[in-house]
């Protein structure tokens, strides 16, 4: 009841977000974008800025609003979102439990044409900015059937047993999923879900750059912790990559980096920079693994460290610079020793954090990447960094 009007489920009300005020009606809404003043203010703030400010985005959606605010590429696409719809989950779940190579390729080929055409919107939408792609990264078990209904309707498109593939599904089961079967470890296991995306990457920037685009895909590694792996996985990449780019009669440039976001990799980063273009600091993962407790359930007890002083903030809001910053500096030391002109950014969550923003700035990276919405204030924040620190 409003104003004497009584609204029943599924009628439109407004809200005013700035105000408070309730709107008995559906009010036109539109897609904030900067303008006047503000975009003043953005255009001050580029002009001081040091650091280069880019976006995560998994979708065009999300690309055009970024690209509206000002983002000056992908720091991070995370491809793992591309593939829960139900049409791909029921794919990706034929692949995991799969017998064979050959049974894994055809349920990746049903794949191929979508993510090929995610990777397009992307592209488009970035309009030649520079887009960083992320291989695979979930824990696997996010993909496993859990219930038996999806168990018995799989295993009959697959002509497997119910019992058979259950036995499949709890032999995949991890106790500690965030430290287990993801990132790079999937690429090791299963190489031909790095061949199909990386075939979608490159494939895609082919066709947009026949349109008249010059992408150069950036095609970005999860999880490494160990030089070896990344060598493994980026032969993987540039297999597929140089052949198809081989018989498309184009040129096309591409770059494989990684992420830093285990301790290891930090430690160990004058050897990965020898395979890797680029490093992108993966600040969630990092955190987790520096101070050792989930990501998932730390707020379930952090907030009894702050009431007893013993931190003063979440470690996954802003970075711990004592600790985990530590460490990016070492990575961003050590990476440089290697390779002089190595590209250096962050795709955490931390990257959209002022805060965070400032410490980036003063260790050296090339840029941030946050999502969509922050961009506007981590243009402004890098300009204070760099005229704080001048
Ligand atoms: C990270 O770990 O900081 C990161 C960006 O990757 P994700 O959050 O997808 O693990
Ligand atoms: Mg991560």
């Amino acid at each position: 009841m409003h104003g004497g009007n009584i609204y029943k489920e599924g009628d439109y009300i407004s809200l005013d977000g700035s105000t408070g005020n309730v709107y008995g009606e559906k009010i036109e809404t539109e897609e904030p974008g900067l303008s006047g003043d503000l975009s003043k203010l953005m255009e001050w703030a580029d002009r001081y800025r040091v650091l280069g400010v880019r976006t995560n985005a998994d979708t065009p959606r999300d690309a055009k609003q970024a690209y509206k605010f000002g983002a000056e590429g992908i720091g991070l696409c995370r491809t793992e979102h591309m593939f829960f719809e139900a049409d791909r989950i029921r794919a990706i779940r034929e692949m995991i439990v799969s017998k064979t190579r050959e049974q894994r390729e055809k349920a990746l080929a049903k794949i191929l044409p979508m993510q090929r055409n995610d990777f397009e919107g992307l592209y488009r939408e970035m309009k030649g900015r520079p887009v960083t792609i992320r291989l695979l990264d979930p824990p696997l078990h996010e993909f496993l059937p859990h219930e038996d209904e999806e168990i018995r309707s799989l295993a009959n498109d697959m002509g497997m047993s119910f019992d058979e593939l259950k036995d499949i599904v709890n032999g995949l089961h991890e106790f500690n999923p965030m430290m287990g079967h993801r990132g790079c470890r999937l690429a090791v296991t299963y190489p031909e879900i790095a061949e199909m995306q990386t075939r979608a990457i490159i494939e895609a920037a082919i066709n947009v750059n026949r349109e008249g685009m010059n992408i150069v895909p950036e095609i970005m590694v999860p999880l490494i912790g160990e030089i070896k792996e990344l060598e493994y996985v980026k032969n993987i990449i540039a297999s597929v990559a140089d052949k198809i780019i081989a018989e498309s009669g184009m040129e096309l440039s591409y770059h494989v980096g990684t992420m830093i976001e285990i301790p290891r990799a930090a430690i160990t980063a004058d050897e990965i920079a020898k395979e890797a273009e680029f490093f992108s600091f993966g600040t969630n993962d990092l955190t987790q693994m520096t101070f050792g407790f989930s990501r998932d359930d730390a707020s379930k007890f952090l907030k009894d460290y702050y009431s007893k002083n013993i931190y003063e903030f979440d470690p996954f809001q802003k970075v711990d610079t004592k600790g985990v910053g530590r460490l990016m500096k070492m990575a961003v030391d050590l990476g440089k020793q290697t390779r002089p002109d190595i590209k250096l950014g962050i795709c955490g969550e931390h990257g959209g954090d002022p805060a965070t923003i400032e410490f980036c700035h003063n260790i050296g990276l090339t840029y941030v990447s946050c999502s969509p919405y922050r961009v506007p204030i981590a243009r402004l924040a890098a300009a204070q960094a760099a005229i704080k620190n001048k």
